[in-house]
């Protein structure tokens, strides 16, 4: 944070901050509100406390009203978007106006803009002069992604130190700005933090997680405990909140609990912290040096692309087969035409032989293979919509091994599931089979 002074007045506590997205395009629609999303996780991690977020258009009188009820209400307001340097661009302004400011032209803030501009052979228009109006004193929060600055103020609002900050729209800019500056000043003024415990399982439905901890979760407070699900997978989130002047055994209080809950869930667990089930998965390969192949029908790909998103794909995993059509099923993985007729595309033999066709044919350590009927059309009576086949070879199942699922949902959610089974089932492949062969 660059200092424009003088008179710059301490934030003081920051006990809570509310989100502010300006943008009519997040209210449209058109753009999905990850900015509140981020910066939530982000207050909650430095300790302070969200209780309200607010999306508003780039409307001056609601902007400015937005705003006031957010500085009545908190010690802090986080305003994203609106900050360039375009007409439509208004929330500095209206900030500056809710907080009784007025803007002026800053000179040395100016230079830093032309600066910027130099830097890649540019020079500013006259509408980047409105980005170096500033409500003095305040701070200045340095883009090098971008060219409006963010800007920080305090205010004296009916009789309360409020403190403002205006971060850009773009999330590639106000995400290395958050970090880099708003944090650490941010963190200096909380007088609590939050440790947090992230527990990831599969294997496991919500209701069943929930009953094998509803003791502990109808005794929480501090700490908490929630579980969330996704497609296939729970989360059960612990967060303590404590006085920045706890004393060590008041900080102790998540390692008994998430003791208990690894005690009674720990099979279920694939992650402590915040790691993906394919991230995992990649993981526990380069660990112990094994290489993948896999064979696709009915998640045409998805799977490969949830590994493959991963740095270090290239060292494990060798390709993969999109076996979607009977023939070339047969004719990339070597399944039996006779097989296919008989017992049909989704069926156990079918799975299995496609697992061990392609670990044969890519040479890997594991295969796995799913084939299944995605829907919404070619479920049959004995073959519902849903009906999926995942089959390993590798490892300990060198003859390969198949799990057979019944999904329920659309089509994209099958999928998903398909996907997150068959990972998981690979996971305990190698976990078993890692310590077997150890
Ligand atoms: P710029 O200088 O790029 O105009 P800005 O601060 O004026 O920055 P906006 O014009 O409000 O920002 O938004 C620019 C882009 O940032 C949007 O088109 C959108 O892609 C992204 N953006 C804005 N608000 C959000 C939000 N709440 N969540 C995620 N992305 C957002
Ligand atoms: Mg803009």
């Amino acid at each position: 944070m660059i200092e424009y002074g003088p008179g710059l007045v301490d934030p003081g506590n920051l006990n809570s901050a509310e989100i502010i997205a300006c943008g009519t395009e997040v209210l449209l629609g058109q753009v999905l509100n990850t900015n509140a999303w981020w910066l939530a996780r982000q207050l909650a991690d430095l300790g302070i406390n969200c209780y309200h977020q607010t999306v508003v258009g780039d409307h001056p009188e609601r902007l400015r009203q937005a705003i006031e009820v957010a500085l009545e209400r908190n010690d802090a307001v986080v305003i994203t978007g609106g900050l360039g340097p375009t007409a439509d661009d208004i929330s500095l302004a209206q900030a500056a106006r809710a907080a009784g400011r007025e803007l002026t032209f800053s000179e040395s803030a100016w230079q830093e803009i032309v600066a910027y501009f130099a830097a890649s052979g540019r020079t500013p228009t006259e509408n980047n002069r409105k980005q170096a109006l500033l409500p003095l004193p305040c701070w200045l929060i340095p883009n090098h992604n971008g060219t409006a600055p963010g800007v920080a103020f305090t205010v004296d609002y009916a009789g309360k130190i409020r403190t403002l900050i205006l971060l850009p729209g773009p999330p590639n800019e106000n995400r290395p700005m958050f970090t880099a500056y708003v944090a650490p000043f941010l963190a200096e003024h909380s007088a609590a933090e939050f440790r947090h415990i992230y527990f990831h399982l599969v294997g496991i439905g919500e209701a069943q997680t929930e009953n094998e901890i509803a003791d502990l979760v109808a005794k929480s407070g501090n700490p908490s405990i929630a579980t969330y699900v996704s497609p296939g997978e729970v989360m059960i989130r612990l967060t303590q909140r404590r006085d920045k002047s706890a004393t060590d055994a008041e900080a102790d209080m998540l390692a008994p609990l998430a003791a208990e809950v690894r005690r009674r869930l720990e099979k279920y667990i694939y992650e402590e912290g915040n790691r993906s089930l394919p991230e995992v998965v990649l993981a526990e390969l380069l660990k112990n040096g094994r290489t993948l192949g896999m064979a696709e029908s009915c998640t045409g790909g998805l799977i490969s692309s949830e590994l493959v998103a991963f740095p270090g794909a290239s060292r494990v995993f060798l390709g993969s087969v999109v076996a979607y059509d009977n023939s070339a099923k047969e004719k990339f993985l070597g399944v039996a035409p006779r097989v296919l007729a008989e017992e049909g595309a989704v069926s156990e033999t079918v799975a299995l032989q496609m697992a061990l066709g392609c670990r044969e044919r890519f040479g890997s350590d594991y295969a796995l293979a799913v084939t299944g009927i995605a829907g919404p059309e070619g479920g049959t009576e004995t073959k519902p919509v849903g009906l999926v086949y995942i089959a390993l070879a590798g490892g300990i199942e060198p003859e390969g091994c198949c799990e057979k699922f019944i999904f329920r949902g659309e089509r994209q959610r099958i999928r998903s599931l398909t996907a997150t089974n068959a990972l998981a089932l690979l996971y305990r492949l190698i976990n078993c089979s890692e310590s077997y062969l150890r």
